[in-house]
């Protein structure tokens, strides 16, 4: 590679992480913010309630639907969706834009419908130092036995987890690197190597 191509690939990128229901993006972005601290996390905005352990401003920016209705009039949102029927989630715009002006690489967790969305984005405003990263299970049978493992849903609720899923695979090749989640801090590794040294060779890892 030439310096200015090695140049290129070492700028600060936005990344986005999305992947099916279940195959740990929130534990592997959790892992990003605990062993590598140059890189900036978004913190969504969330309509849902607080779990145990949850505090705001750390896993989540935790708002009314007023406020949250708000922040779309209002533009703050670089993108949002209602995920599983239920809250609505969304990225401040601002401290995205801030940190890649700083100089640091920024990580995305979000579903299919918010990665979609953050594309159409960038490309209306020609943004192409982004990179999209599906997070893969090692396999079906292992992302079966995340979505059912906990054992506190209905069949009728297994299934229709079970059907999302299926839906959700079927999006891979719709990104432009895949990685597996065999082990969260090596997935974590992977994601944040890609992050700050590019893929010289292309596509995947
Ligand atoms: P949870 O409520 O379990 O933390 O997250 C549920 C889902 O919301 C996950 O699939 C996660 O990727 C997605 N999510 C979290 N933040 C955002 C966001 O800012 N935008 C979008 N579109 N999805 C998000």
């Amino acid at each position: 590679m030439d310096a200015v191509a090695e140049d290129a690939a070492r700028r600060p990128r936005l990344t986005v992480l999305a992947g099916p229901t279940a195959v740990g993006k929130g534990t592997v972005s959790a892992a990003v913010r605990e062993d590598h601290p140059e890189v900036f996390l978004s913190v969504s905005a969330t309509t849902r309630p607080p779990r145990p352990g949850e505090q705001d401003g750390v896993q989540y920016l935790f708002v009314s639907d007023e406020e949250f209705d708000r922040m779309i009039a209002e533009d703050e949102l670089l993108e949002w969706a209602t995920v599983h029927q239920v809250a609505r989630y969304g990225t401040p715009r601002r401290p995205v834009e801030e940190a890649l002006a700083a100089g640091r690489p920024a990580l995305l967790e979000i579903d299919l419908q918010g990665a979609r969305q953050v594309r159409e984005t960038l490309r209306a405003i020609g943004w192409a130092d982004a990179v999209f990263v599906f997070l893969a299970p090692p396999s079906w049978e292992e992302l079966v036995r995340r979505l059912v493992g906990r054992g506190t849903e209905t069949e009728a609720e297994r299934e229709r987890r079970l059907e999302t899923a299926r839906v959700e695979l079927a999006a891979e090749p719709e990104f432009d690197v895949t990685i597996v989640n065999r082990e969260v801090h090596q997935a974590a590794d992977e994601l944040v190597t890609l992050m700050t040294l590019g893929t010289p060779s292309g596509r995947s890892l």
